[in-house]
């Protein structure tokens, strides 16, 4: 049975003598094929499966889409359901931000300034805040966050590592359509034809990625962007599997950021790189 609840008081009663492990899944709503994923996974190993679903406005800047991010709560009741999680919780701001805009937030550190973090000030801050918050009203013990959202992943696993939070954060692999596109709540910002020229963006990871000179992945990537009139490149980056400089030889990643009409997409692959290929 699934029981939703929007308070933190009925969140720690619903919690209150859970036995065994407790996951938790974070979610903005609007939950898709990617999200359900997440929960398929925590539910094969956690004895109680949470998921919430909350928009945190602390992450979103001016002019971004806080008022306009799709909030689809009963559609995603029902998908949270269907995956067998035990609870949802889908609280409101003042449930969240009880005293207002917190004073004390997060420091994400230089990891937290570049790619997504250079594009978008404050963002991060925002989201290790409403993460660490929510890690403690949800008591989990193993947390499940998306490669999709690559930068943000390592950085919730740095802030796990660096204050010691008695949490484990796995990553879940990317969950795309079958033509490539990586699934996202914002995709449903797309007409039919952005959503073609969205489609360059994992092309270009793709014919990047088939390649194992840095030169060569980049330039590979690049030229499939060009060709899409319809794409604004933010930034087409290739790192280490840490987001630090990418290495001569070994696991690297690569990264990418557009827009698309007024829509901003993020992507990224893992590749292997390998010397004078
Ligand atoms: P969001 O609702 O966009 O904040 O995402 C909630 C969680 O779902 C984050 O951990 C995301 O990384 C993850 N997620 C979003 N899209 C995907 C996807 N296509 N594949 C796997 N995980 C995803």
């Amino acid at each position: 049975m699934t029981v939703l609840v929007h308070t933190r008081a009925d969140l720690a009663s619903a919690l209150h003598a859970v036995p065994g492990e407790i996951a938790v899944v974070m979610t903005m709503g609007a939950l898709h094929e990617g999200h359900r994923q997440l929960m398929r996974v925590a539910r094969e190993r956690a004895a109680f499966v949470v998921v919430t679903v909350f928009v945190n406005p602390l992450q979103f800047g001016p002019g971004e889409d806080y008022e306009k991010y799709p909030r689809t709560l009963e559609d995603d009741v029902a998908a949270c359901r269907a995956e067998g999680a035990d609870l949802v919780f889908a609280p409101a701001r003042d449930d969240v931000y009880p005293h207002g805009a917190p004073s004390v937030t997060m420091h994400p550190g230089a990891l937290g300034e570049i790619l997504e973090g250079a594009s978008r000030p404050g963002h991060f801050s925002g989201m290790l805040t409403v993460v660490e918050k929510l890690l403690l009203l949800t008591r989990a013990d193993v947390a499940y966050f998306g490669e999709k959202d690559f930068q943000q992943l390592a950085l919730i696993r740095r802030m796990a590592r660096d204050l010691e939070l008695p949490v484990e954060i796995v990553g879940v692999p990317t969950v795309r359509e079958e033509d490539g596109l990586a699934l996202s709540s914002r995709n449903r910002y797309l007409s039919p034809d952005q959503r073609r020229s969205a489609l360059a963006l994992s092309r270009a990871l793709r014919e990047g990625a088939a390649h194992s000179d840095p030169g060569a992945v980049l330039a590979a990537a690049h030229k499939i962007l060009a060709e899409e009139p319809g794409v604004r490149l933010d930034y087409l980056a290739l790192t280490g599997a840490d987001l630090g400089p990418a290495p001569d030889e070994g696991p690297a990643r690569l990264l990418v950021a557009a827009r698309v009409g007024t829509t901003r997409l993020i992507d990224n692959v893992p590749l292997t790189l390998l010397k004078g290929a």
